[in-house]
């Protein structure tokens, strides 16, 4: 089933830039490429798969800030462990707004 935009699911266009976003205000060379081959990064591109397209936003942003938190933690953590995940929380916390993660954070 196609999903359509009036419920909010993310465009080509739209997941080309938020990965843009993210990776430049991150401060990464890296840059997204599209493939259909499954979601993976092998520096300097974030491989995400065109399935993403036209999918709910939580869902295609977690797979994007899945494949950039690898740029930091790989390869000492290629194996979504403890310092890959806590990466991926940083960047769900800045960019797609869970304060919780903030609060929990802050508190710690
Ligand atoms: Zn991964």
């Amino acid at each position: 089933m196609k999903l359509t935009n009036n419920i909010g699911c993310m465009s080509k266009a739209e997941i080309e830039n938020f990965a843009d976003m993210v990776l430049r205000a991150c401060g990464y060379d890296c840059t997204m490429r599209w493939t259909t081959a499954g979601n993976i990064m092998i520096t300097p591109f974030i491989y995400i798969d065109e399935h993403n397209i036209d999918q709910y936003p939580y869902l295609t942003k977690y797979w994007v800030l899945h494949e950039i938190a690898h740029i930091d933690t790989w390869p000492e953590d290629d194996r979504h462990g403890e310092i890959f995940h806590s990466r991926l929380a940083e960047l769900i916390e800045q960019f797609m707004g869970c304060k919780s993660f903030g609060e929990v954070k802050n508190n710690a």
